[in-house]
């Protein structure tokens, strides 16, 4: 199949790669420096005013920032009074709300998901490491599900739900997933939102919209509202929300929302009163004034589209004018937003690979990485990050990937 690969002359390009001592990371999906400058006016924009709209002293505890809810209220299509506003990491929100359901119970000490015999939570692969970290921290048991081009295999998530009460809950990246890019469809929404009508009373869609304004084209794809599905189904306490602007202006500066059901939102904001007297209003306020309107957000968003687009369209030609277009190398996808570029090796090639790329000076993600316990059965996904390195950067580690793949493949035909 790859007869045109002559494994010597691969051999030699590895090693000539090797002795140029490269440092390339194409690891994480940060943004790049340019687009952090694109925010760069929020420091200063109070201009000593630390008065919130409705006259709150920003800077002592309590109160609300006024305004701040409406910008998660865009980024999650709820309403406004269904969002929490919190301080900058989703992840953390995330983190307290798994422990909330499995520690405490959101509905008293008995409903926590620790007490069921086997809780498990239904993980869409590939998908966001980081999810599964939290899970597995907590220690509650992970499933796989496979991942097709529009969602979750929804077929496989009702049989488990159905045939499982202790199928306490499932991970959803449903825009732009990470790393995949894929978008769910119209349909695979509305079945997420209708599981709340088979399985347990807390059962929760964990659904972080991490990606959900950013598009890579002028004309992204629209996902369906899981809120307005859930209202329909009479689920709306099956779904939590999560959403930030972390990749929208500072990665570690911004804000993170959770939208839920009153009820949900009402247990979340005790459970967070131990933690925290309330989050950092200052910061709220300068992306109230930074983002005053949708208009505002989404010309910000283009900006950041302009960035990132030739990145990713980089890495699209580097795969598709050095690998075999009939997928000989492996398959991959080319996104329309998000920060992910997924890659399919052969069966098997993947952690040979990533290490052929380490050997050169290019850092990817481990394989396995994007499967709960890193274990993927394959060994053939590889997630790459194009947002962070310069364009030229991102030219040699695409020429580093391309030729590693090619080396293993051929390595792989000739054993
Ligand atoms: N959720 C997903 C799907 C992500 O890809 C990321 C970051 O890569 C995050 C959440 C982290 O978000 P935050 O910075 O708000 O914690």
């Amino acid at each position: 199949m790859t007869r045109t690969d002559d494994l010597e002359l691969l051999r030699q390009r590895h090693a000539d790669l090797v002795a140029r001592d490269l440092r390339l990371d194409l690891t994480r999906g940060k943004p790049s420096p340019d687009q952090l400058r694109l925010s760069e006016h929020l420091d200063g924009i109070l201009a000593g005013d630390y008065h919130g709209a409705d006259g709150t002293d920003l800077r002592n505890y309590g109160g609300t920032t006024a305004g701040i809810r409406e910008l998660g209220s865009w980024l999650m299509d709820v309403p406004s009074a269904d969002v929490h506003a919190g301080n900058n990491a989703s992840l953390e929100l995330m983190w307290h709300v798994v422990a909330l359901h499995h520690l405490f119970g959101v509905d008293g000490p008995e409903s926590a998901w620790q007490h069921r015999d086997a809780p498990k939570v239904l993980c869409p692969v590939p998908g966001y490491d980081r999810h599964f970290s939290v899970t597995e921290r907590m220690g509650v048991e992970m499933v796989r599900v496979p991942m097709g081009p529009d969602g979750p295999d929804m077929d496989v998530v009702e049989e488990m739900v159905r045939r499982d009460q202790d199928v306490v809950a499932m991970w959803c990246v449903p825009k732009y997933s990470n790393p995949t890019g894929v978008v769910y469809s119209d349909e695979v929404v509305d079945r997420i939102a209708r599981l709340g009508t088979i399985a347990g009373p807390h059962f929760r869609v964990l659904w972080d919209n991490a990606y959900a304004v950013h598009d890579l084209t002028d004309t992204p794809e629209a996902l369906a509202s899981v809120r307005a599905a859930c209202s329909r189904h009479d689920t709306l306490d099956s779904v939590v929300q999560f959403a930030s602007t972390s990749k929208i202006t500072f990665a570690g500066s911004g804000v993170a929302f959770v939208g839920a059901s009153e009820a949900n939102l009402a247990a979340l904001r005790h459970h967070l009163s131990l933690v925290t007297i309330g989050p950092d209003k200052i910061n709220q306020q300068r992306h109230v004034t930074f983002l005053p309107d949708r208009p505002t957000l989404v010309d910000h968003m283009a900006q950041h589209a302009t960035i990132l687009r030739p990145r990713f369209e980089l890495v699209a030609e580097a795969l598709e004018s050095e690998l075999d277009p009939d997928g000989a190398h492996g398959t991959w996808t080319t996104p329309a937003g998000g920060y992910f570029v997924s890659f399919w090796s052969q069966p098997g090639l993947a952690s040979e690979i990533v290490s052929l790329a380490a050997e050169a000076g290019v850092a990817l993600t481990p394989a396995g990485a994007a499967f709960p316990y890193r274990e993927d059965p394959e060994d053939s996904h590889i997630r790459l990050a194009p947002s962070f390195p310069s364009i030229d950067d991102l030219t040699l580690a695409m020429e580093v990937f391309t030729t590693c793949v090619r080396l293993a493949t051929a390595r792989a035909e000739a054993r």
